[in-house]
């Protein structure tokens, strides 16, 4: 089947990347070497899959259409070092899949994501990714929506900061790298891109005494931008805490009980948590 003649699904987020440019600047941001094993997911007709290969040691890509094995089985034939699963990237075992690898090729080193992610289900999959101890893993290098990309490498006071800005920072170092306008696509998306790059944190940047408690917290936090994060932490009745403990809290990081969220560095967050996860009551 010619490449010509597949037709984008939109329910799959299949906008596939027609800029040679881009895709180049996308592989040199990733420094890649022979140690790494890349994993794309979504390599739709492998715009970016063979120029990945042309550099690291494996490219492991995840794809969901099925319609898309003859493409890719071309481009598998051309590189040895290409191998596609064909599955929903939320289904597999990325950890079995990393693990088979580095046994077969112990050259491998390391593991870098790099995607020009599908943006129905863009946050699912970077949370995955983050929350799911993926091993060997070094970083992640996305293709987003624009505005995605500015939640997640945002800092406290702003519009943009929450609790996808906080979790991710927590995992990650992140920033974005540049912006891609919608012609770059076929089809065009109706939104702005960018390309976010996320270094995994050896050490996490502030102590936790329990990260559930804590990523529950950030949770309620951000639920309702505009309460006063007094009554948006004592209401939600799942973290076990009232007014008074949210006040007392409060008064360790120098704030009242007026104050908002979204001015609240991940720091204090992560202080608050540590001291309410001793008052809960349940
Ligand atoms: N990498 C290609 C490119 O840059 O042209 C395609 C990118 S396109 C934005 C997203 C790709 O992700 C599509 O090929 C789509 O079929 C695939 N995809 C969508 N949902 C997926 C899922 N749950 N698991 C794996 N791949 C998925």
């Amino acid at each position: 089947m010619k490449s010509s003649t597949i037709k984008p699904i939109k329910s799959l987020g299949q906008n596939f990347l027609n800029d040679k440019n881009v895709v180049r600047k996308i592989v040199e941001s990733a420094n890649l070497t022979e140690e790494d094993m890349v994993i794309e997911v979504g390599p739709g007709m492998g715009a970016m899959t063979g120029e990945l290969a042309n550099y690291a040691g494996l490219v492991l890509a995840v794809e969901i259409d099925e319609r898309l094995r003859p493409v890719l089985g071309v481009l598998e034939t051309v590189h040895q070092n290409i191998k596609v699963v064909y599955n929903d990237i939320l289904k597999v075992n990325v950890r079995q899949l990393i693990e088979e690898q580095f046994a077969l090729n112990p050259r491998l080193k390391q593991v870098k994501i790099i995607s020009n992610l599908p943006y129905y289900i863009t946050t699912p999959i970077i949370m995955a990714f983050l929350e799911g101890d993926v091993p060997y893993l070094h970083s992640m290098t996305f293709m987003v929506q624009k505005e995605v990309g500015l939640r997640m490498t945002a800092t406290p006071g702003g519009k943009d900061y929450g609790a996808l800005s906080v979790t991710v920072g927590f995992f990650a170092e992140g920033k974005i790298l540049f912006t891609v306008p919608p012609h770059c696509f076929n089809p065009q998306p109706n939104v702005d891109s960018c390309v976010v790059q996320l270094m995994i944190r050896e050490n996490p940047p502030y102590e936790l005494e329990n990260k559930e408690y804590f990523f529950k917290i950030i949770k309620a936090s951000f639920c309702q931008r505009r309460k006063m994060l007094t009554n948006s932490l004592a209401n939600a009745g799942y973290l076990g805490i009232n007014r008074e403990n949210v006040k007392e809290a409060l008064e360790i990081i120098g704030k009242n009980e007026t104050v908002r969220g979204e001015v609240l560095s991940p720091e204090e967050f992560a202080t608050i948590a540590n001291f309410l996860l001793h008052k809960k009551s349940l």
